[in-house]
């Protein structure tokens, strides 16, 4: 076991934590109000090799392990959890496309992805329900060289922003679920899609919405491998996600602990330091903890997936305990702050709305635990299996 860096992880973690400390950490909230992403900072990140570093370098990518890309991941979210959603969505597309699109596809839209100068979402969620995701029912049709794309997929991520979507659609009938879906490439200037964006608690620079599609043409090489396997081929991805989405919400937990460390320093009660009442520090010593302990699971998950071992029940458990001990983490933090953590002008309120979206995107903390049992005991553990 080693738990050392290599020289060039070492290296592009020290310049992303740079990037994460000089341009990101001071805008955060002012990102909020603003409501986007600044493309301009995008591009700055794919210049630096800080998106979707582990693109194959032959397709434009930088041929990084996935592990490196969960660190680069974590020092972005330290700096701004809303602009790693770039690392995060941009990381999972970027495998998905590499492994699934045809090659004009990917060799046009990766090496733009990679410079931060595109963002490709994805498109499974649908409003009668995200966590049966198999049971989905946007069609998609063959007609002449080429398919037609119709429904509404909700909750999606960047739902405005975004410049091509891997949507899930139905190729096969509705009983044959996850075995009767495809993935397909769309490119979001396609003629008959229109958007919407939500009222969100938090993410509000990254926003949510709906898009419809409204007999979509895409061309016959837009479908993403195998007609009717695409359900197989998201989930595979989301083992990638949870783990890069456990980092994210860790790294936001840990800015309000090294903030909240300064601060009971500085503050005073009852004549001294509150770093002198152990009811004060033990709660941080607690967070420091937890924190340390999840980060090395999602760590441990990504170090499997590069080395293509079994992943994907720790994948669930990141996804389900570092939100949730990102949250209670962060909550803890704003209450340490008194007073002032109530008040909109210090960030723990917006990284706590940031983060609790994460304890449902990408599947919800009882879906995960499904996911866990299910490898542990297999199908008796899943009613619907
Ligand atoms: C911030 C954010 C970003 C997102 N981004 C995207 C995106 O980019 N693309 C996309 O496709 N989707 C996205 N989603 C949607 C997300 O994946 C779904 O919201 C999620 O899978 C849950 O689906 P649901 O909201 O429909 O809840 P439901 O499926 O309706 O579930 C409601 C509640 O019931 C529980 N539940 C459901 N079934 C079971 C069961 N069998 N056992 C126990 N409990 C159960 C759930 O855990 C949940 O608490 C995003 C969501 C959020 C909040």
């Amino acid at each position: 076991m080693d738990f050392a860096l290599t020289e060039d992880q070492a290296e592009i973690v020290k310049s992303a934590e740079r990037f994460a400390r000089e341009r990101l950490a001071p805008d955060y909230m002012k990102r909020e109000a603003e409501g986007s992403l600044d493309r301009a900072l995008m591009r700055e990140m794919g210049r630096l090799g800080l998106v979707a570093p582990d693109v194959p370098e032959a397709l434009g990518g930088h041929g990084l392990d996935g592990l490196t890309a969960g660190l680069i991941t974590e020092a972005i979210a330290h700096g701004d959890f809303n602009v790693s959603y770039v690392q995060l969505v941009n990381g999972l597309m970027g495998q998905l496309v590499a492994r699934h699109a045809a090659p004009d596809i990917a060799r046009h839209w990766l090496p733009r992805l990679v410079g931060g100068e595109v963002i490709i979402g994805i498109g499974l969620t649908e409003p009668r329900g995200g966590s049966d995701a198999a049971n989905l029912t946007v069609r998609a049709e063959k007609s002449g060289n080429g398919w037609v794309l119709s429904g509404e997929k909700t909750s999606i991520s960047f739902s405005d922003q975004m410049d091509a979507m891997i949507l899930f659609a139905r190729t096969g009938k509705p009983e044959a679920k996850a075995r009767g879906v495809s993935a397909f490439f769309v490119p979001m200037d396609s003629k008959g899609i229109a958007k919407t964006r939500f009222r969100d608690l938090g993410t509000r620079p990254v926003g949510r919405g709906s898009v419809f599609f409204d007999g979509v043409k895409v061309p016959a090489e837009n479908l993403m491998g195998e007609e009717n396997k695409g359900f197989g081929q998201v989930m595979a991805g989301f083992d990638y996600s949870r783990a890069l989405i456990g980092l994210q919400c860790l790294a936001a937990a840990r800015a309000s602990v090294d903030e909240s460390w300064r601060y009971v320093k500085e503050r005073e009660a009852f004549g001294s330091p509150l770093a002198q009442y152990q009811g004060v520090t033990f709660p941080l010593a607690e967070a420091e903890t937890w924190i340390e302990a999840a980060r090395l699971l999602c760590y441990k998950t990504l170090w499997l997936r590069d080395r293509k071992r079994p992943h994907t029940a720790e994948a669930a458990m990141c996804k389900w305990w570092a939100p949730k001990t990102a949250v209670d983490v962060i909550h803890q933090c704003l209450l340490t702050h008194g007073h002032f953590g109530y008040a909109m002008d210090l960030p723990h309120q917006q990284r706590l709305r940031d983060v609790i979206g994460l304890e449902i995107g990408d599947g919800t903390a009882q879906i995960m635990k499904l996911v866990i049992a299910r490898e542990k005991i297999g199908a008796i553990a899943v009613q619907y299996a």
